[in-house]
């Protein structure tokens, strides 16, 4: 069994899916609050996935015929070249979220609410209040994503991961 064809793989791309679906709605709802635009890369750093985020992103990337990256290791994450990012389909559910007001329960057990300090800038003056409907539940899709994970692991039989595996996202190059 190739690691793509782990029904968790398939369990991580509905997410992913899902992920995109709540992005593009918040993204219309909130309109010209959200200027986030392609060739804006401050949102991007170098990042390390959980295993069943790295073989779905690589067997996706293998799929599209993509044998080649280039890793820039000047730039705040290797992937981006001339300002875009080389993988932007197949990206991870981290960066789909980029920019986005994003809801996160505190210890407080409160909801706290961030996003990218370019957009929502005039969002006190205009009234603007944030609340289920108008922001993405990071803690939910994580708390997804984590049991997918360990399914992944699970089914996968990788005696090499554990639960604290994480994979750079670098190591893609190595492996297309
Ligand atoms: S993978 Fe792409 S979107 Fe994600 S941080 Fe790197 S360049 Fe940015």
């Amino acid at each position: 069994m190739t690691k793509g064809s782990i029904p968790a793989v398939e369990d991580y791309r509905r997410l992913r899916e899902e992920a995109d679906a709540i992005a593009a709605r918040l993204t219309e709802v909130h309109g010209s609050q959200i200027v986030c635009r392609a060739g804006c890369t401050d949102c991007c750093q170098n990042l390390s996935v959980w295993p069943v985020e790295f073989y779905a992103v690589l067997e996706d990337l293998r799929a599209a015929g993509c044998s080649h990256l280039v890793f820039d290791e000047s730039a705040s994450c290797g992937f981006l070249k001339d300002g875009l990012c080389q993988i932007y389909p197949f990206r991870p559910l981290i960066c789909r979220t980029h920019g986005l007001p994003i809801a996160f329960e505190i210890e407080t057990a409160e909801i706290a609410v961030s996003f990218c300090p370019k957009n929502f800038q005039d969002w006190e003056q205009k009234g603007l209040t944030f609340g289920p409907d108008n922001t993405l539940p990071i803690d939910r899709l994580n708390e997804r994503l984590s049991q997918i994970h360990l399914c992944f692991l699970e089914e996968s039989g990788d005696k090499f991961l554990t639960a604290n595996s994480r994979i750079p996202l670098k190591k893609l190059v190595e492996l297309l």
